[in-house]
């Protein structure tokens, strides 16, 4: 018997979900971008299709794939996907908005009231014994505030829909005013950094965004500020971010992602106003499945028909969407 050659690749390290799910779909090659870039993966020529979650994917590794037509990303941000040079090539690429969307949003708040209520460090205080010697200091609250959000886009709109209910103002940026939001508009980090006290960013990363949130931007912030980063690690200045969580400029920051991940520098570690989370907005076992399934889905209808059901907006602008 004559089997087919893999028309997928599944990039890993990569959930059992994606794994499975595109292994029903036909032959599927799995490698890392190491092996595939060394040469020691067999049976390439054939791949149409590349599933790929949190991996870099460039020009090097498409010089490897002769017949990649889609390069399906798990996860709404793609700043890993080198997208110019996959549309340069004519090589669509599809990720996951929407599935995540509430998820996140759940989390980002779940980290805003954790930073500002002190939840972290007060459980650390109990579990060292330290309660019968005393009270847990008093802390920051969310009371009163005035929270502005950075990315009003999906997540960013689920979280301004979530915070209506906890009473507080809310402000917002972005490179335009959009019409559906009754907040008041800001046009730049700055600015609205300095009408607020409390900034949520959900910003994607990429060139545009890159150390968006500076020095800056925190001292506009000012002393009872707290900064929030659910978007990527890339749109902040880390080093002025600490810089201003040691020298009292903001108050406290919650972090779920890092400018190196999944490295995060001392600065950062030893101060005890920063709440530190290993990116983990989307990571339940709910979200990360349809995650999964919307990744396989796209090369399903892909392969099928050359149809994309999620592509990204310079795939929907660049590529002819058959
Ligand atoms: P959207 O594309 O819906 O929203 C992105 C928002 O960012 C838009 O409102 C856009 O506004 C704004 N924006 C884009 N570029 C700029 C810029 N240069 N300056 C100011 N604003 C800008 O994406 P989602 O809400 O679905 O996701 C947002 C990001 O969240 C993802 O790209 C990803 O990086 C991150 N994320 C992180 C997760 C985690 O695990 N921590 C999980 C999921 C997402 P406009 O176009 O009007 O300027």
């Amino acid at each position: 018997m004559i089997s087919k050659p893999a028309e997928i690749l599944v990039l890993t390290p990569a959930s059992e979900a994606l794994i499975k799910g595109c292994a029903r779909l036909g032959p599927c090659l799995r490698a890392t971008r190491a092996e595939v870039l060394a040469g020691r993966v067999e049976g390439l020529a054939a791949v149409r299709a590349v599933a790929a979650w949190d991996v870099v994917v460039d020009g090097a590794l498409f010089e490897r794939l002769p017949a990649l037509e889609l390069v399906a990303n798990q996860g709404v941000g793609y700043d890993k996907v080198d997208v110019a040079a996959a549309t340069a090539r004519g090589i669509a690429v599809t990720h996951t908005p929407d599935v995540l969307t509430d998820e996140v949003a759940d989390f980002t708040l779940g980290l805003l009231i954790m930073t500002i209520r002190r939840l972290g460090e007060a459980e650390r205080f109990l579990r060292a014994g330290r309660w019968e010697a005393g009270p847990f200091p008093l802390s920051h609250t969310l009371r009163g505030r005035r929270v502005g959000i950075l990315g009003t886009g999906r997540i960013g709109k689920a979280v301004a829909t979530r915070l209506e209910g906890f009473g507080v103002s809310l402000a917002y940026s972005g490179r335009r005013p959009q019409p559906d939001l009754a907040y008041p508009y800001f046009p730049d980090a700055r600015q609205l950094a300095g009408a607020v006290d409390t900034l949520i960013s959900i910003l994607p990363g990429g060139a545009e965004t890159r150390r968006l949130v500076d020095a800056e931007v925190l001292a506009a912030l000012g002393a009872d500020g707290v900064f929030v980063n659910v978007g990527r690690g890339s749109t902040v200045d880390e080093a002025a971010l600490a810089t201003a969580l040691r020298t009292g400029v903001i108050a406290a920051a919650g972090l779920d992602v890092f400018e190196h991940e999944p490295h995060v520098g001392p600065e950062l570690l030893e101060l005890e106003n920063a709440v530190l989370m290993p990116h983990v907005a989307s990571a339940t076992v709910h979200t990360r499945a349809a995650m999964s399934k919307l990744v396989v889905d796209n090369i399903a209808v892909w392969l099928a028909d050359g149809r994309a059901l999620t592509p990204t907006p310079e795939t929907r602008a660049g590529l002819p969407v058959r």
